[in-house]
This record gives structure tokens, sequence and C-alpha cells, in this order.
């Protein structure tokens, strides 16, 4: 049997009727940028991530960009954040003129390391009158960038409580983790600001690109809606922003998603706990771990395998979906070689990018499907 990744088609079959309609109003009142579409959609978005405001643009890389430009980011500054996320994370901080400066993982839940962050810190750094000063390069330390992979949220207490203590905004990569909890806070809330992605694979996905900025700052949400316009209010420009606008029927196609975003959480939850307890008793296999402070939404099903290299290629041969998230950390991609990291800098993310591999978790997994994927990785592992 063969078994998809992820199969969005699944989750479209039952809003079909209405995604359409979406579309067709979009047609008949021929707006199509902005709109009352995106204004309903940003309102929306922050109550469910219990935060006083939403600012859409046009995608995950770009919420993360504004985000930083928005927080305080000047040429040549530094933004701290983890090697093992998606490349997005610190091209979006070069993009946005800074400079990455990478803080391990922690081995289990993949998530930064708070004590690392705070060592890093209290080792290099030192706080002025220009604010926290890295000695080394005497280059400006602008922000943290936590990122919740996988649809886990960070330590947030133990982030923000560095973060205060250094006076730096927190920025949240949370594009992977739309509606994940630390505690009762939603991903989005925890930060200084936060920002979404709604690429199709994430668990609330457009039929394209968008992406979403939230926070309780409503000066900030104002800088930012106006960043995401070239930074100018009716033709003067106090700044130098950009084009990055949401199209009106993304927001409508992401507001009839958003209202079943919670049922396909379940589906997703109730899959990794399926696999959790199939698992148990397989020593190869290293189910996730979640904190328990932490509510997942498992954008990724990702385990820790032994032989994963091998593992991965029976499993595409029986046509089993799965993928590699991320076969190689940040700091050894050939365009960070200037960084100047090397290999062995890094070891739990250069450890993790060889055993990850994740699985089919997507609500409408089936369970005939499901044991497929089960039933090959037991079959591996007793050959
Ligand atoms: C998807 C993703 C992004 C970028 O989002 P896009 O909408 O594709 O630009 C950034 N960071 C992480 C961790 C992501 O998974």
């Amino acid at each position: 049997m063969k078994v998809p990744l992820l199969d969005i088609n699944r989750q479209h079959a039952d809003i079909k009727d209405e995604l359409i309609r979406v579309f067709t109003d979009a047609l008949s009142t021929s707006r199509f940028i902005k709109g009352p579409e995106m204004d309903a959609f940003e309102r929306e978005f922050a109550e469910y991530s219990g935060t006083a405001d939403a600012v859409a643009c046009a995608s995950g890389t770009d919420a993360l960009i504004l985000a930083l430009q928005a927080t305080g980011l000047k040429r040549d500054e530094l933004v701290i954040t983890v090697p093992f996320t998606f490349f997005s994370s610190a091209g979006s901080i070069v993009r946005a003129g800074g400079t990455p400066v990478f803080i391990d993982i922690l081995p289990d839940t993949f998530n930064m390391d708070p004590d690392i962050l705070e060592e890093w810190l209290n080792t290099n750094c030192a706080i002025t009158e220009r604010g926290v000063i890295h000695k080394e390069t005497a280059r400006r330390v602008a922000a943290i960038m936590p990122v919740h992979i996988f649809g886990q949220i960070c330590n947030m207490d133990a982030i923000n409580s560095t973060a205060s203590n250094w006076d730096l905004p927190v920025v949240e990569d949370a594009a992977q983790a739309a509606g994940a909890k630390w505690r009762q806070s939603k991903a989005g809330s925890t930060g200084t600001v936060g920002c979404f992605s709604f690429f199709p694979s994430k668990n609330l996905g457009a039929l394209g690109d968008g992406g979403m900025l939230t926070t309780n700052d409503l000066k900030l949400a104002e800088r930012l809606r106006s960043l995401r316009e070239h930074g100018g209010k009716g033709y003067l420009h106090s700044e130098v922003g950009t084009n990055s606008r949401m199209d009106a029927i993304q927001a409508g196609f992401l507001r009839v998603k958003l209202r079943k975003l919670e049922q396909w959480h379940a589906g997703r939850r109730a899959n990794a706990e399926r696999y959790a307890e199939a698992f148990a008793n397989l020593p190869q296999i290293k189910t996730p771990v979640i904190d328990p402070r932490a509510w997942s939404i498992y954008n990724q099903y990702t385990v820790l395998a032994e032989s994963r290299d091998e593992l991965l290629a029976f499993l595409r041969k029986r046509q089993i979906g799965c993928a590699v998230y991320y076969p190689l950390p940040l700091h050894l991609q050939q365009c960070f070689a200037d960084l100047g990291y090397s290999k062995g800098d890094f070891r739990v993310s250069e450890n993790t990018s060889k055993k990850v591999i994740s699985l089919p978790v997507f609500g409408e997994l089936t369970g005939d499907e499901q044991n497929e994927v089960i039933t090959a990785i037991r079959e591996f592992y007793s050959n």
C-alpha cells in the first residue's frame, strides 16, 4: 500500500465548496489584495493566537524579515537562532541585513537549549548604552529568534527570562507552530512578535504562499503594517519597507481553514499517540519527546532512527512517504561559510541531522495506512 507523507487533497475535500465560494466572491468583487477578507482574517488569527493584533504578509520568510526590521535590527548586527531548522530562519536574518549567531539545540525536543543561550550571552556579551554588545566584534545583538520546530514550542519560560535579563526582543519563528501552546499561551503570544507561515504543508496552509505576524504591542503592529507596504503613508516614506501583502483570496481560504484547525490538530495528535505506543518497545526508534509544559501540533512527526539512511531507502522502496528535516545544519551550509563555523561546533544539531526521519502524521491518514508504516519499520529492524 502506498502511503503519502502528506495528502492535502483529503482535507480540502471537506471544504471544497467553501473554497470555491471564496474564489467566486473574489472574482465578483475584484478586491484581490488585502481588503475586508484580510482584515477579518487578521482579527480572527489574533483572537486564535491570543494576541492583541495580527498583521498579514506574503510568506513566513517575509514575516521573519519584517519582524527583525520592526524590532530594530540594523545592518551587521547579530541575531541569535539555532542551526537545526528550516533555512529561512537564518536566511531571513541575512536578508534583513543581520548576521546569525547559532546556539545548539536540546537533544530531546530539538529546540534551542536555553542554558547554552544564557551561557553564550554571559560569556561573550556585555550591556552598554548601545545595548547588548558582542565584546569580540563590538557588534550589537539585536534579537533572539527561537524556532518552534516540528510544532513544539520552545521552553519560553527560560528563553524569556534570559531575554528580559538582557533586554532583548524575542522574535518567535512559529512557522511550524500555529496553535501550539506553552502552558496556556499559544505560539506567537509568548515573545515580542510571532512569525507564521501558511506554506501549504504547514498545519494551517494557504493555497499558495502567505504569512502572519502576531504581537501584543500595538505600536509594533502599526510599524509592521507600514513596513509590509513600503514603510510609508500616502507616498511619504519614513523608512524603507517592502511589498509583502496578502492576497484577499488566500485570506479567504485561510479563514475557512482556520475554523477546522483544532480538529486537524486533534487528528495529528491522535496519530502521534498511536506511533508512540507502537514504537514504545522498539529500541531503534526514539519517538518525539514533548516537554510536559508544551502542547505540540505535530507539524512533523520526527523520530530518531538507527541506520536512518537505510530505513529511509527501505520505506521509499515500499512507497511510504517519509523525509529528512533537516539533513544539513545551517552552520555547515555553503552560503554561511563566511560565518566561520566548522564541523563539530554544534554537535547536537549535527547528530540530530544524521538520525532524524519524519513520518506521515496528517490528520486524514487512515488506520490502515498508519499500520502499514508501523509494520514496515518493525520489519526493517527485525532483519
Ligand atoms: C516554513 C518555514 C519558514 C518559512 O516560511 P515560508 O512561508 O515558506 O517563507 C520559516 N521557518 C520555518 C521553521 C519554517 O518551517
